[in-house]
C-alpha cells in the first residue's frame, strides 16, 4: 500500500468488526483493564468481530525513557524503539488475561505478529503494509486478538515504533485493513475524554464536545497541537474511509465521528482551537539568496530526522534570512544541522528563540467566509497578546505567541469564534 495495501474482503458479510483501541489511561490499573475487557465483550456479545488495540498502561513510555536517559544521555534511536515497545507488550498480555477471565478466547500479538509491516525509521516510522492473515485467522477461530500499539517491524526484521501517541495509527491502519467501514463497523477509540472538543477541556473548561468532525479539520488540529488523535492515525482514516468515533473508555456515552463530511461544514467558520506549547524559533540571519540555498538548508534539517513547523523567508537585495520553528526537543539537534550549513556557506547568523507557543484556529468553513483572521488577530491584540508571527492555510490560522501567554491565547481564541456554544449547536442541527 502507499499504506495500507488493498485487503481481501471481510470474513463473514452478516457480522461488522470493530477496532477497539484502548489508551494508557484506560488500562492503567487491573481495574480499568477489567472495564476494558467488559466494553470488548459486549461488543462481541451484540455479535460482532472484535480486534482490540492497546497502549502502554498509565505513564510506562515516559517512564522508560526516564529510565534510558539514566543510563545514556543519548540513547540510539534503535534500543529507545526496543525498550519503549515493552510498554505496550506487558498491556496486551493484560488485557487478553482480562478477556479470557470473563471468558473470551484472546490472544495477545505483538505488532509484527498482527502483519504490521513499517518502513526503518525508529522511533517515527510509518506504517507501509498490512497483512490480515494472522487477525483472520484468530478471528476465523472465534479468538479476539489483542495488537500492541505504536508499535511495528521493519522489512529487515527490526522493531520500530511509530512516535508518542502512534496506537491510534495502529487502530486504524488495521481497521483499514480490515474493511471494516463495509459492514457497518468503526475503529473505536477509547480514551480518558468523553470525544473531541473544541479545545483541549484541560485547557480551555468551556471548551464543548463535537457530535462530529470532518477528518481534514481532524488532521489539522492534531498536527496542530490537539493531541487525542495521532495525525497518522486520521490520514489512514480519510485515505481508506475508515470511520473513527472517539469516546470514553469508562463511560458509555456516544463520543464524535470523525468522517468525510458533516452537515454544517460550510456555515462554520471555525470547529476547533489547538495550542503547541513548547516551540523554538531558529533564524539565518544574512546568508546568501543562491538558487539552491533553501533546498541545502532543509536537506541537511531533514536528514537529521528534524520536523520542521512554519518557515519564513525575508530577502533584502542578494541576502535573506529564513526562520523556522521546531519543538524545543528538536533544538539541540537543529542547531548542530544548521551550524554545519552555515560553515558550508561561510556566511551568515544563527539566532535560537526558545519559550514560544503556537496557537491556532481550524475550521473548513474559512474557505468561504472572510474576516476570520481580523477577528482573531483582534481579539489577541485586545487581550495585549503580542503576535510573533503568522501562517495560514485555507483552513486555519495560526500565531505564534510568548509561551507565557498560550494558555490565555487558546481561552481568547475559543471565545472569539464562539466556541463555547458549537457542540450545544451541533446537536441541536443549529450550528451555522
Ligand atoms: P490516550 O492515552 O487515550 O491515547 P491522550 O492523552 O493521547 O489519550 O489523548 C487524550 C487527551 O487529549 C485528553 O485527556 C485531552 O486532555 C487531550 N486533548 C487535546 N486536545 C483535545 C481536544 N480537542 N478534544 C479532546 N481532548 C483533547
Ligand atoms: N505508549 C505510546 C506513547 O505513550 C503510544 C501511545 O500511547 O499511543 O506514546
Ligand atoms: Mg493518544
Amino acid at each position: 500500500m502507499a499504506e495500507a495495501s488493498p485487503l481481501e474482503p471481510c470474513r463473514d458479510a452478516t457480522m461488522a468488526t470493530f477496532v477497539q483501541k484502548f489508551g494508557g489511561t484506560s488500562v492503567g490499573d487491573p481495574t480499568r483493564i477489567a472495564r476494558c475487557a467488559a466494553r470488548v465483550k459486549a461488543r462481541r456479545d451484540e455479535g460482532h468481530h472484535v480486534v482490540v488495540v492497546v497502549s502502554a498502561m498509565g505513564h510506562t513510555t515516559d517512564e522508560l525513557i526516564e529510565l534510558a536517559e539514566r543510563v545514556t544521555d543519548k540513547p540510539s534511536r534503535r534500543e529507545l524503539d526496543m525498550l519503549m515497545a515493552t510498554g505496550e507488550q506487558v498491556s496486551v498480555a493484560l488485557v487478553a488475561m482480562a478477556l479470557e477471565r470473563l471468558g473470551v478466547p484472546a490472544t495477545s500479538l505483538t505488532g509484527g505478529q498482527a502483519g504490521i509491516t513499517t518502513d526503518g525509521a525508529y522511533g517515527r516510522a510509518r506504517v507501509t503494509r498490512v497483512a490480515r492473515e494472522r487477525l483472520d485467522r484468530e478471528i476465523a477461530l472465534g479468538r479476539v486478538p489483542v495488537v500492541c500499539g505504536f508499535q511495528g517491524l521493519s522489512s529487515d526484521g527490526e522493531l520500530t515504533t511509530l512516535g508518542r501517541g502512534g496506537s491510534d495509527t495502529t487502530a486504524v491502519a488495521l481497521a483499514a485493513a480490515l474493511h471494516v467501514a463495509e459492514h457497518g463497523g468503526a475503529c473505536e477509540i477509547f480514551t480518558d475524554v468523553d470525544g473531541v472538543y473544541t479545545a483541549d477541556p484541560r485547557l480551555v473548561p468551556k471548551a464543548t464536545k463535537l457530535a462530529r468532525i470532518s477528518y481534514e479539520e481532524m488532521l489539522e488540529l492534531a498536527l496542530l497541537g490537539a493531541q487525542v488523535m495521532h495525525p497518522r492515525a486520521v490520514l489512514f482514516g480519510e485515505r481508506y474511509g475508515v470511520p473513527i468515533h472517539v469516546r470514553h473508555s469508562q463511560r458509555p456515552d456516544e463520543g464524535t465521528l470523525i468522517c468525510r463530511e458533516t452537515p454544517d461544514m460550510e456555515d462554520v467558520m471555525v470547529v476547533g482551537a489547538a495550542l503547541k506549547p513548547d516551540l523554538g524559533r531558529v533564524s539565518l540571519r544574512r546568508i546568501p539568496n543562491n538558487p539552491g540555498m533553501q533546498g541545502m538548508l532543509f536537506e541537511a534539517v531533514a536528514k537529521a530526522g528534524i520536523l520542521v513547523d512554519d518557515i519564513v523567508q525575508t530577502e533584502f537585495g542578494e541576502m535573506a534570512s529564513i526562520s523556522f520553528t521546531v519543538d524545543h526537543s528538536e533544538l539541540a539537534d537543529v542547531k548542530i544541522a544548521a551550524s554545519q550549513v552555515l560553515d558550508r556557506v561561510g556566511t551568515g547568523e544563527l539566532a535560537i528563540e526558545i519559550g514560544l507557543s503556537k496557537v491556532s484556529v481550524v475550521g473548513t468553513g474559512m474557505k468561504s467566509h472572510v474576516g476570520v483572521a481580523s477577528r482573531m488577530f483582534k481579539a489577541l491584540g485586545e487581550a495585549g497578546i503580542p503576535i510573533h508571527n503568522i501562517t495560514t492555510s485555507e483552513i486555519k490560522i495560526s500565531c505564534i505567541v510568548n509561551k507565557e501567554h498560550g494558555a490565555r491565547a487558546i481561552a481568547i481564541a475559543h471565545d472569539a469564534f464562539g466556541l463555547d456554544k458549537l457542540g450545544a449547536a451541533q446537536a441541536a442541527g443549529t450550528a451555522g
